[in-house]
């Protein structure tokens, strides 16, 4: 687990993931480091390490094993903050002899009728017929269902029911897991819960957690991104070049080399020259009186969210604007 690492390897490790991440989307080098991250679709470093730690604590978990370090025990108590016990995944048991020898007698003909041209009416008789074969046996019927906030899972004996619920963050998959089979009649309020989860399962919620904390930290933050991109989710640009996409990265974030350049070359902040204020992304795209003609030619809304935004059509409006202006090449 790195996550155990000493802060000063932890740092140095994170400058080249930063930089990595900074060269792959072309942002400009005094970028701010959330904006980097954001705009590439990845967690912050720290983000990311505890979730690699959490995933690694359930699959551990999921092989009956567990990690008793310091670190470890943190991990445990982050997850238990979440209401996700490692206790609750199903286990992988190894496989006692080899399945291949095994020879169960599974009647299959109900396969050869296509399920979507098949009337349910159909299904029955022919299911009644098959029945006539296996009149000695006793018959068990199973099924998992999920309904819009419910999982759960039933055995129906001769003369017995089976039924649980699954915690709720069960995947269709646990339910079928859980159970291998069934029929979920209703799920009401006695129904017992089976405490079950499996690896898939924790994983999402991980990832849900992962996602939560990112957000929290990306409203709070105050960069020039910020006010364009509230979520945190990745944009993509479609069909662009490179160097388009580079271009439009960059004025999202909001910093370029002909906005930011200065801060390398140890020089004065740019002046607009025709309006006599400090020249930045917002300024070009909104209020630049030099530009205002070639905005309004090539429609380019006056919200920054919006002209700056993930949509394809304002994307290739604003590419058309920087390069009939010739500033392009300057971003
Ligand atoms: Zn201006």
């Amino acid at each position: 687990m790195f996550k155990s690492a000493s802060n000063s390897s932890l740092q140095a490790i994170d400058v080249i993931y930063n930089s990595g991440l900074r060269l792959a989307i072309g942002a400009f080098r005094s970028s701010p480091i959330v904006s980097i991250y954001n705009k590439a679709g990845e967690y912050l470093p720290e983000i990311k390490r505890t979730d690699l730690a959490l995933k690694y604590m359930a699959r551990l978990a999921r092989v009956n094993r567990s990690s008793l370090t310091k670190e470890s025990t943190k991990i445990h108590q982050e997850l238990k903050a979440n209401d996700i016990t490692t206790s609750q995944i199903i286990t992988r048991e190894p496989m006692i002899y080899p399945p291949w020898l095994a020879h169960y007698a599974i009647n299959t003909e109900l396969t050869s009728f296509l399920k979507s041209q098949t009337p349910p009416s159909i299904f029955r008789s022919h299911f009644l017929s098959i029945l006539e074969q296996y009149k000695d046996y006793q018959k068990v019927y199973t099924d998992a269902s999920k309904s819009h906030d419910e999982v759960g899972f039933s055995i129906i004996f001769q003369n017995r029911n089976i039924l649980f619920k699954l915690p709720r963050t069960c995947s269709i998959f646990s339910a079928e897991l859980a159970d291998q089979q069934a029929k979920i009649a209703t799920l009401n309020e006695e129904v017992p819960i089976f405490p079950t989860l499996t690896y898939d399962d924790i994983k999402t919620l991980i990832d849900q957690m992962s996602n939560n904390k990112w957000l929290r930290i990306w409203k709070h933050q105050t960069t020039k991104l910020n006010t364009i991109k509230s979520s945190t989710n990745r944009w993509t640009n479609s069909s662009l070049k490179r160097k388009e996409e580079i271009v439009l990265n960059r004025m999202r974030i909001g910093h370029t080399r002909i906005t930011h350049g200065y801060l390398m070359a140890k020089e004065e902040a740019p002046i607009c020259d025709v309006c006599g204020v400090r020249l930045t992304v917002k300024h070009i795209i909104s209020e630049c009186l030099k530009y205002e003609q070639d905005r309004q030619r090539i429609g380019i809304d006056t919200l920054l969210d919006t002209a700056l935004g993930p949509e394809t059509e304002d994307n290739i409006k604003m590419l058309d604007f920087l390069k009939s202006t010739n500033l392009f090449n300057s971003i």
